[in-house]
Order: structure tokens, then C-alpha cells, then sequence
């Protein structure tokens, strides 16, 4: 049986970008080894969930796997905790947090603070709190992230966000998103923790410091993606697969998790543009002795494209295309490379851009496509799939498929 190896580089697909000729990041970079891998593969466009659709990551991610999201989503929070080691129970709410900036009038200013890169002194002062009864966990992820799980009686994960997810205006009130006494209560109860927060760290000697050198103040917890956690079976019980998960971010850690993967640290995997991504090859390779089915993910293409540098994206696509240089050597395996959405530079944010992928290995059918990339794949034999085909076409590729009718 061969091993499969899915490798997900997060908000890969771009738009023209003027300055390369409107070739996109991906186009103008040089990637021989993907582009080998597009040669030796069946290759196509993809909308994770469905055409028109703008994925999060979270729900692209699923449909990935084959879990349709519009059946086992139920917000991002409880992949972030999960991702983070944070125990969940029944009934707990998840919150994803950014540590961000906010100025004397509740104004969004940043909402990453500046990108701060460590939230542990933030984690470490409020975990445990309780308010109305109701008690705070928090632990930090990385970079500017937190989780936050709200245990007590009677919540309910029907609570709008904190963040209005734009600049230069006012933090949002959480509210209730329907009419149960349960959601309102959710709301003031989270509302009221971060108020309270707000006014004991935004004088602290730590965002004293920030200023004084320049930074910005980390202040306000924006609080979004309330979740209870996911009841789903797991990977392992619909495919039969043994899967792992090689990913430096939480979320991804969180779905797989989940998923019920069993996910493996990589010294380096920062889930950052710095990233080793080389070690996460390396190390994805190693995990074929114990499992079938290795899931990579490399995030820094999205962090890029959010950032608006479409420089800097080519640069780490360059990066990607190094690391990956031995998959196309390896026998007896399916490598898969695609993107869970498109995070055009010039957008800043998801778009319901379709993203390239290649199948690569011996039992493929061979199509014409040479090199890696938006326009190229589109050309491919794969066609236009979407996010839901992907489990079924491995699983058919690795021999495994049932017969429809006999
Ligand atoms: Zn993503």
C-alpha cells in the first residue's frame, strides 16, 4: 500500500501581481522540485469547499479530510484549544484570541499587537479566573494567540466575536446569536472578563515597556470563533488509516487532534515564515515506518499573503520547493501538494479563489501539465475538483475503494 504524504501550504493560491509581470507569488517563484513533482503527477484546481465559497482554514481543513463542515463545524475555538494541549470537556466553550491593540476609546488599532511573539505573561495572570461563576482557562499559543475555554454551567458557543476584525473601529460587544437566556449570559459573562482584563494590563509595566521601545501595547484579548467541541469519527475509523499531523501552528495541530491523529513536534516548526519547513519533510518521511498517512502543513504562504508581501511569499515558496526536493525520489508513495484557500497579497485575507494541486506518484495517470502553479494546474487532468473528492481519490489511488454496485 502506498504512503501518502499531504502537503497543505496554507494560502498558497495568489492573484497578478503586477510587479512580477502578473505572474502570481507562486508563478514568478523558481520551484523545480514542485514543478517536477506536477510533471510526474495528475495535477487540477481545487475549491476546498465549494465554488464561490471563501474558506477558513479551519472548515477547509475539513473538507479536506472528507468531515463536510456544514455537518461538524461548530466554530474555530476548540481546534486553537485543542491545538494548545488545553483539556476539554463536555459542555466547555472555546475562544480563539489574538493579544491585540486597542486605544483609549476601545478603537481597534492592530490586532496582533504588533505581532507580538509572546502571550505567556497574558495566559499566566488571567488563567483561572472566574467571573459570575463561570471559569477562565488560558494558555498561550504562538505568536499573538491564546485559547480560552469558559467551563460552567449553562454556556452556550451561540455568542457573537469581540473582533470586528477591522481597523480604526470600535471593539465589538459580544452578544447572544439567539434568543436563549444560556447565550446572553455566555455573552455578558465574556464580555465582562474582558473588560476587566483590558483595564488590568493596558498600564502594565510589560506594555510600559512595549511603548517605550516602540512597539505597540498588547491590551485587549479579541475574542472570536466560540465553539463547543466536535463530536465526529475519526480519521482513522472512516479510512482505516494510520495518520499523523507535522504542523507548527495550533489550529492545525487542533483539527488533527481531533481527527484523532496522533501529531508529532518538530524542532523548527515554528508555524511561522522562518519555519524549517526541510525538517518537516525530513521528519514527515521518517513517520512512513509507523503510519500511512502524513499530513504537513506549512503555514507562512498565508502569513505573507495576509501581510501583503508578495516578495516575501515567493521568497518562502522558494523556501517550500527545497524542502520537498525528496518526495520526488521516494517509491511506493502519493505525495499531494495543494493549499487550503488563496490568500492574495493584494486581498490581505481568504478568497474563494480556486488553488492548484498535483497527485504525484507511480499509479497516477499522467497528464501534460510541467510545472506547479495557478495557471498551469488548470490545465491539468484532475479538472476542477472540490475539497470533498480529495479523501475519495487517495483512498481509490491507494486501492482502497469500495466498488459502487458489484
Ligand atoms: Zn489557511
Amino acid at each position: 500500500m502506498d504512503k501518502v504524504f499531504l502537503i497543505v501550504i496554507d494560502g498558497l493560491g495568489d492573484r497578478p501581481i503586477p510587479a512580477f509581470g502578473r505572474k502570481t507569488p507562486l508563478e514568478a517563484a523558481k520551484t523545480p522540485n514542485l514543478d517536477k513533482l506536477a510533471r510526474g503527477g495528475i495535477s487540477g484546481v481545487m475549491h476546498t469547499i465549494d465554488i464561490g465559497v471563501r474558506p477558513g482554514s479551519d472548515t477547509a481543513h475539513l473538507a479536506l479530510f472528507g468531515y463536510d463542515p456544514k455537518t461538524y463545524y461548530t466554530g474555530r475555538g476548540p481546534f486553537e484549544v485543542a491545538g494548545i494541549n488545553m483539556e476539554v470537556r463536555p459542555g466547555d466553550v472555546c475562544l480563539r484570541v489574538n493579544m491585540g491593540t486597542v486605544d483609549d476609546n476601545l478603537v481597534v488599532v492592530d490586532r496582533r499587537a504588533g505581532r507580538i511573539d509572546d502571550t505567556n505573561p497574558f495566559a499566566k495572570k488571567f488563567n483561572g479566573t472566574v467571573v459570575d461563576g463561570v471559569k477562565f482557562l488560558v494558555k498561550a499559543g504562538t505568536g499573538h494567540r491564546l485559547g480560552i475555554i469558559m467551563r460552567g454551567k449553562g454556556l452556550s458557543s451561540q455568542i457573537s466575536s469581540a473582533d470586528p476584525k477591522e481597523l480604526g473601529v470600535k471593539l465589538k460587544t459580544v452578544e447572544g446569536l439567539d434568543a436563549s437566556k444560556e447565550a446572553k449570559f455566555t455573552a455578558r459573562v465574556l464580555n465582562k472578563f474582558l473588560l476587566k482584563v483590558y483595564k488590568e494590563i493596558k498600564d502594565w509595566p510589560l506594555n510600559k515597556q512595549r511603548v517605550k521601545v516602540g512597539k505597540l501595547p498588547a491590551n485587549f484579548m479579541l475574542a472570536r470563533g466560540a465553539g463547543v467541541y466536535p463530536e465526529l469519527p475519526s480519521f482513522f475509523d472512516k479510512y482505516g488509516l494510520k495518520a499523523a499531523c507535522i504542523a507548527g501552528a495550533g489550529l492545525y495541530k487542533g483539527v488533527a487532534k481531533i481527527l484523532g491523529m496522533e501529531v508529532i513536534d518538530v524542532p523548527g516548526a515554528t508555524g511561522k515564515p522562518d519555519s524549517d519547513v526541510a525538517a518537516k519533510i525530513k521528519k514527515a518521511i521518517k513517520a512512513t515506518h509507523k503510519f500511512d498517512f502524513i499530513f504537513v502543513h506549512i503555514k507562512g504562504a498565508d502569513t505573507l499573503g495576509e501581510d501583503g508581501n508578495p516578495e516575501g511569499k515567493k521568497a518562502f515558496i522558494e523556501k517550500v520547493d527545497q524542502a520537498v526536493a525528496p518526495l520526488s525520489k521516494l517509491k511506493k508513495s502519493l505525495v499531494v501538494v495543494t493549499a487550503d484557500h488563496s490568500t492574495p497579497c493584494a486581498l490581505k485575507n481568504h478568497s474563494a479563489d480556486d488553488v492548484p494541486i498535483t497527485i504525484f506518484g507511480e499509479s497516477v495517470r499522467d497528464d501534460d501539465v510541467e510545472a506547479f502553479g495557478e495557471r498551469a494546474c488548470a490545465k491539468g487532468r484532475l479538472g476542477r475538483i472540490r475539497g470533498e473528492h480529495l479523501m475519495p481519490i487517495i483512498i481509490d489511488l491507494m486501492g482502497l475503494a469500495q466498488m459502487f454496485g458489484a
